[in-house]
């Protein structure tokens, strides 16, 4: 039995999560205390019960104290069944992150499965669906397994009401290096509104030119969705090269001027053209994972966040695979995989 104190660290939701993902991985159970304690709101939410939920669904495990505000959970992992699976958050919480529970447990399974989660698709401090699909999903691809995601309908805070459906054919996960991340191919800023003023759009895409100047005239976009699907509001930043592609997003919120979410996005996403990281600030903690059943391989990045730091060592202690990380003179940090 692993026992982890959910304050260490980064002290999120990604504790949880990843250490679900790594108890069914590895048939280690475990229980976590003070979960959340870095957070406005400790404790379980919505989505993160959502999460352990599916987690227990797919792989048979019992969990006690599973309920909303709960500090403490212990988890007991059964066996992983691959299948049809649908999931419901019942709030804007993110579709994104309950996939990131169950994805690898599922992409080693013995048979395809096919989910279909209900949610957020597009809210703060989650993975929206764009990058789910086009900044994730190839990475692991490129392992072995073959997932595909399609966003069905988007989902906004505090709405929700988004769905993904997402079909993930398994196979072992083989090492992969992902250095370098090769020749710009293309770029692209898309604004999304549902049911809110159309020239928040124009004014985010106005914003985030100034910063971007260099992007053609034709790489700007907006999308307006049926009023219906809001009100909502989403920013992302593409950039597309030959072997990643990043993608920044900024979410519309109530007391932030447009203008400065959009600049503050363009920002990060001249940041991350300016190194030469294959992953940027998201994608280096959500690779860990895989990398580490590869037991094998290697990325560059940009500077370690608090999530990868954190997911690291949670990792160690249900694998014992650890990551050595050394600095590149472009400024860009390998992380690179060693056996326990
Ligand atoms: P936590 O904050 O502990 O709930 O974890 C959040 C997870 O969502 C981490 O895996 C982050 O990498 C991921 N994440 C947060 N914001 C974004 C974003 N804007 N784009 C992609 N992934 C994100």
């Amino acid at each position: 039995m692993i026992i982890i104190d959910g304050s260490e660290g980064e002290g999120g939701g990604q504790v949880l999560r990843y250490a679900c993902a790594l108890s069914l991985l590895t048939g280690e159970p475990f229980t976590i205390e003070n979960i959340r304690r870095g957070r406005e709101k400790p404790g379980l939410m919505r989505q993160h019960v959502t999460a352990i939920e599916a987690a227990c669904v797919i792989g048979a495990a019992e969990c006690s104290g599973l309920a909303v505000g709960s500090n403490s959970i212990s988890f007991r992992p059964g066996r992983v069944t691959p299948g049809d699976y649908h999931f419901a958050v019942g709030t804007a919480g993110s579709t994104g992150l309950v996939l990131q529970t169950i994805l690898v447990p599922l992409m080693l399974a013995d048979a395809p499965s096919r989910l279909v989660i209900e949610g957020g698709t597009h809210a703060m401090a989650a993975p929206p669906f764009e990058f789910l699909e086009r900044t994730l999903l190839p990475v692991v691809n490129r392992m072995g397994p073959a997932v595909s995601a399609r966003l069905i309908r988007h989902g906004f805070f505090p709405r929700g009401g988004g769905r993904i459906e997402v079909d993930i054919a398994p196979a072992p996960l083989r090492p992969v290096d992902c250095i370098d991340r090769g020749a710009l191919r293309s770029v692209q800023a898309t604004a999304i509104v549902a049911g809110i003023p159309f020239d928040v759009a124009d004014r985010e895409l106005k914003s985030a030119r100034k910063v971007l100047a260099d992007w053609p005239d034709d790489a700007f976009a907006t999308r307006q969705l049926p009023a219906d699907h809001g009100p909502g509001n989403a920013l992302l930043l593409e950039a597309a090269f030959e072997n990643v592609t990043e993608i920044i997003s900024a979410f519309g919120k109530i007391g932030v001027p447009a203008e400065r979410l959009a600049k503050t996005a363009a920002k990060r996403m001249a940041g991350y053209l300016a190194c030469e990281a294959f992953a940027g600030p998201y994608l280096q903690d959500q690779l860990l994972l895989p990398f580490a059943i590869a037991r094998r391989g290697a990325f560059t990045t940009v500077k370690l966040s608090q999530h990868t730091l954190t997911a690291a060592a949670l990792i160690d202690r249900f694998t014992g695979v650890g990551f050595r990380t050394s600095e590149r003179s472009n400024g860009a940090t390998v992380v690179e995989v060693t056996k326990g």
